[in-house]
Parts: structure tokens; C-alpha cells; sequence
């Protein structure tokens, strides 16, 4: 088996490596919630060959005939890997795999999971079906070898912008696909009977926030939003569980990051010298600091694009609301009653 794999794997970029060469899998911490809803905690790393691309929350929630997984991990591998935890704490078989966005640390190990109905938000499977190459390409360069079985699968079953009230075996989940904030694909769960809110990377815990993908200003509205619902526990994408301060503490973070860079801006400053401005000594002490200066970027041109807005409605004298501005997010699901689609899968 391992030559015929070697065989087919002969002249590609990366180099094969035997199985014995391979670091073990990091074993997830299970961390239950209740008798139900268990979070595998992934090492709160930036995927690397000795965690063998695994280092992402996943959250396995019990049915009454199946489980519900949200976020397999980065590989075929990696989801394996996971189902090996599953089997140690039920007997029932995942028949749901959620997608809380389209970075490939959270949806590659899809593929273990034959079988199971895959759901995400929209523009998710469409980032999936569209990137989801490049996402391969960049696990296996941050492992350092091929990842043999990973494919990038689309949802099968998509949720669109907003609100949607739903029961997956008997579970009762709000599907909340906010303006695009940590990507254009998030997807956030609600379980209003668990109180229980698994977030994405929207949070993080103990690294710093990727905003490459995001845009900044809806990132701090949809955490004002969470932080309005009747939740006890938030799983962020990565590291610890946390509790409303923490929420409030990673908004406020992210608040005073956009006031800074856009001050720079107003004040003429070029990229490079706003970040000279800013105070980034909190995420500097973070795992995944590398991201800072991606982060300065792409908030530099968040500012920038939203100037330009101004300029050009300006310009064809279109009245703009500036004060109060409009909500960034919609509604907060009610817990009491949290849809305003009941879908019943
Ligand atoms: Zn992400």
C-alpha cells in the first residue's frame, strides 16, 4: 500500500513520507459542555509538521439518531483522526458535517466523513469550490508533505445571508450567516437550548485574529450582535472557551485596531508608517503573529475602499447616513423563538 502510494506520488513537489516519519496526530482535548455538545480542542498552533496540519476547534453535538459535526480539521487525515475521538464517545454515526467557514484548516477533513450531508453557508461553497486548491497547496506546504485522500467538497446543502431556525436530530440550531466578517463565508451556530454559540474563527482565543480575508467593520458588529444572545459558552475557532468579557474583550481589541489604522489614514500616513502607530504588543505575545502585518494591510484597505465610498457618493450627491449608521448585522435570533425559516433536516 505505502509503494503504491510512494509510486504515485514520484515526481511531485513534496516530498513522500513514510509512515513511521510522520509526527503522531496531537490527541483533541474533549471538553464537554453537557451530556450532548463535546469540543475537541485542537493545539492552539499555526498548522506545522509536527501537529501534522490539526490545530482547529471542532464541536460534535449528540442527536437523537446521528451526531452533528462542526469543522472536521485540515485533512482526510485530520477528520480520520477525529472520527477515532467520535468512536470513543458515542456509538452513533455523524450524519451532519457543518462548515463554519471556507479556510481549509476547518473543512478538509470533510472527505472522512462518507456519508454525512454537508452544510454551509453560501458563499462558503462557493469560496470551496473556488479556492479550495490553494487551500490544499497551503496545508501541505505548512506540513511539509502530500496529504493523501484530500479533496476540497462543497456543501451540499447551503444557508443563506441571515437567519435560519432548523432541527438537525432533534437539536434545535440557529444557522446565523452574518455580513461577511472573518470571511465572506462565516457561519455561526446557535443552540438556544444549550446556550452554547460555536463562532468560527470570528473567535479566537490565544491567537490573533486573521482579518486577510475579512472585513473589519462588520467583524466588530458581529460581535456586538453575539454578545446580545443568551449564550454561556462561545467556541472560538481556536483556543479556549470563552465566556461574554472575552467577546467584549476581543471586540474591544478589534475596535481600538480600526480606529487606529483609520486615524493614520485620515491623517495622510502611509501603510508602513500607521503601523508604526499602533500599539500591537498584545498580538505580538500571540500565537500566529506572522498575520499582524497582512492584518494592517487589508484593514488599510478597508479604510481606504470605505474613503473612496464617501468620495463618490459625494460626488453623485447621494444623501449618506452617517450618524446613526445603519446596522451591520441582522436581527439576533430571539431564543425563544429563533427562526424565521424552520427547515427540518
Ligand atoms: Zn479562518
Amino acid at each position: 500500500m505505502m509503494r503504491w502510494l510512494a509510486a504515485c506520488l514520484v515526481g511531485l513537489a513534496l516530498p513522500v513520507v513514510a509512515a513511521d516519519e510522520v509526527a503522531a496526530f496531537p490527541s483533541p482535548r474533549v471538553v464537554p459542555i453537557n451530556d450532548r455538545v463535546y469540543v475537541l480542542m485542537g493545539p492552539v498552533q499555526h498548522a506545522n509538521p509536527r501537529n501534522q496540519g490539526y490545530m482547529v476547534n471542532s464541536v460534535l453535538i449528540l442527536g437523537e439518531r446521528g451526531a452533528i459535526l462542526v469543522d472536521p480539521g485540515g485533512s482526510d487525515e485530520v477528520g480520520w483522526h477525529l472520527a477515532g475521538t467520535i468512536l470513543g464517545i458515542t456509538s452513533l454515526r455523524v450524519t451532519h458535517v457543518i462548515n463554519t467557514h471556507a479556510h481549509g484548516d476547518h473543512y478538509l477533513g470533510n472527505t472522512a466523513f462518507f456519508g454525512a450531508r454537508i452544510l454551509s453557508s453560501e458563499a462558503c461553497r462557493k469560496e470551496v469550490q473556488e479556492r479550495g486548491h490553494e487551500w490544499i497547496a497551503m496545508m501541505e506546504e505548512a506540513v511539509g508533505r502530500k496529504l493523501p485522500g484530500t479533496r476540497a467538497v462543497p456543501a451540499a446543502e447551503v444557508f443563506p445571508r441571515g437567519i435560519t431556525g432548523t432541527s438537525i436530530q432533534g437539536v434545535r440550531i440557529v444557522f446565523w450567516v452574518p455580513p461577511g466578517s472573518h470571511t465572506d463565508g462565516d457561519l455561526i451556530l446557535y443552540l438556544p437550548d444549550d446556550k452554547v454559540l460555536i463562532a468560527g474563527d470570528i473567535l479566537v482565543n490565544g491567537v490573533v485574529p486573521t482579518l486577510q480575508d475579512g472585513f473589519l467593520r462588520n467583524w466588530i458588529g458581529t460581535l456586538d450582535t453575539m454578545q446580545t444572545l443568551d449564550v454561556d459558552r462561545f467556541v472560538p475557532g481556536h483556543g479556549p472557551l470563552m465566556r461574554v468579557p472575552d467577546v467584549r474583550a476581543l471586540r474591544a481589541t478589534l475596535a481600538k485596531f480600526h480606529a487606529g489604522v483609520e486615524a493614520g489614514f485620515k491623517k495622510g500616513l502611509s501603510e508602513a508608517e500607521i503601523r508604526k502607530t499602533l500599539d500591537l504588543t498584545e498580538w505580538e505575545k500571540l500565537e500566529r503573529a506572522y498575520v499582524i502585518g497582512r492584518n494592517v494591510n487589508r484593514a488599510y484597505l478597508e479604510v481606504e475602499r470605505e474613503s473612496f465610498d464617501d468620495v463618490v457618493e459625494g460626488r453623485a450627491g447621494i444623501k449618506r447616513e452617517v450618524s446613526p449608521p445603519s446596522p451591520p448585522n441582522p436581527s439576533p435570533p430571539s431564543p425563544t423563538s429563533p427562526s424565521r425559516t424552520e427547515r427540518t433536516h
